[in-house]
């Protein structure tokens, strides 16, 4: 789906009504987004279908080293499509089906157990329709079709997904009803590779002058968060504030760099590398942009998939870990997520150096190990 569409007229007439740009920004959504999720992942379009698991993709194919499902470093969903004689109920009354999986959740950990995931599909669209099918207990006729289904909560409360382990209900509500997929995909960008999507620019984005013009007049600052970038200047983006990237007035343009720029509203998806988020905190450092942190400044700061964690450690009172550290190894500096430095501990996305921080003396996490491991981990950490 490329979403190309220009919006200028309609802008254009909505303008004249004397409408302020904020109260029509909802209905643009869709206009701020480079690219879609659905055009990311189009190269995994037999996905989009579903792909049975242990049949079209050996089980062990779909990891969640992350705690979010992935395959082939692509992040996907799991689901059990065979609704049995509850078909027509479900196609009938979305929601009434079986739930989806996003992470590695207790109930897919009794499934793989029990090895019972094999009639389970896994699937990567984001439009939270899913094939279905199942036995009409009338006719016993096989009866296909597709439909809602919703969200697992165990897999929102286990990866602790923007806090949702300590919400109130009525919050909890909001998240999983209805379920930004985009958002939660986009939440863990930097677990997954960077692959496939940003060759394209869209039609109305900025053009270079553009950019280079203000990156000059700000120096090569970011606004929100103030890092300066000016010897990493692609990490700076122009942020278009009432979300029309189209609309290139001075007045209506931000300079952020990527990490500020993915959290803002509206930006659609947007993917950040893991290792962007990494330099701009190590920058920030250098810049003594932590200096007389709190746990509210980390949560601004650190890498969107660290929230859960951050979030539980805040709830439990454990002393704040860093960010922008990096351990220097064979005069190469291994850059490291999240640190509690004085007692040596580390939470690395991406394992692939632990050998190197064990050996000097560091213990290692993934941000799903100390999530599940939590009662271990805080006693490491405090
Ligand atoms: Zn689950
Ligand atoms: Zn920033």
């Amino acid at each position: 789906m490329k979403l190309s569409t220009d919006f200028s007229g309609l802008r254009n007439l909505v303008e004249e009504l004397n409408c302020a740009h904020r109260t029509y920004t909802p209905d643009f959504f869709l206009a701020r987004r480079t690219k879609g999720i659905a055009d990311i992942l189009a190269p995994f379009e037999q996905l989009s279908e579903g792909l049975k698991l242990g049949e079209d993709i050996p089980l062990e194919q779909i990891q969640s080293r992350s705690g979010v499902f992935d395959f082939m470093g692509q992040q996907v969903i799991v689901y059990m499509p065979n609704q049995a004689e509850k078909i027509n109920e479900v196609l009938d009354e979305p929601k009434s089906g079986s739930c989806f999986h996003l992470a590695e959740c207790k109930v897919i950990e009794e499934k793989r157990m029990k090895t019972s995931l094999a009639d389970h599909f896994i699937i990567n669209r984001v439009d939270g329709v899913f094939p279905v099918y199942g036995i009409d207990p009338v006719t016993k006729k096989k009866v296909k079709g597709s439909s809602a289904l919703h969200v697992c909560r165990y897999c929102l409360e286990i990866l602790n997904y923007k806090g949702y382990f300590y919400l109130p209900f009525s919050k909890k509500k909001a998240i999983t009803e209805p379920f930004d997929f985009e958002a939660f995909f986009e939440n863990y960008t930097s677990h997954f590779k960077p692959v496939l999507w940003a060759k394209e620019k869209s039609e109305s984005a900025p053009n270079d002058d553009l950019v280079r013009k203000i990156k000059e007049e700000l120096d090569y600052g970011c606004e929100e968060c103030g890092v300066n970038l000016k010897e990493s200047s692609s990490l700076l983006q122009l942020y278009h504030i009432n979300g029309l990237l189209s609309d290139n007035r001075r007045a209506n343009i931000k300079l952020l760099c990527d990490d500020c720029n993915k959290k803002q509203l509206h930006v659609g998806y947007s993917y950040v590398k893991r290792r962007s988020i990494l330099e701009i905190n190590r920058r920030r450092r250098e810049q003594n942009k932590f200096e007389s942190v709190n746990y509210q400044k980390l949560e601004k700061s650190a890498d969107s998939a660290l929230f859960g964690l951050i979030s539980k450690c805040r709830k439990h009172n454990i002393a704040l870990p860093e960010l922008g550290l990096s351990l220097l190894h064979e005069n190469k500096n291994i850059d490291i997520d999240l640190a509690w430095t004085r007692k040596k501990v580390a939470i690395l996305i991406d394992l692939s150096e632990q050998n190197v921080f064990e050996e000097a003396g560091w213990l290692v996490y993934s941000p799903h190990q100390a999530l599940t491991q939590f009662d271990v981990f805080q006693k490491k950490v405090r």
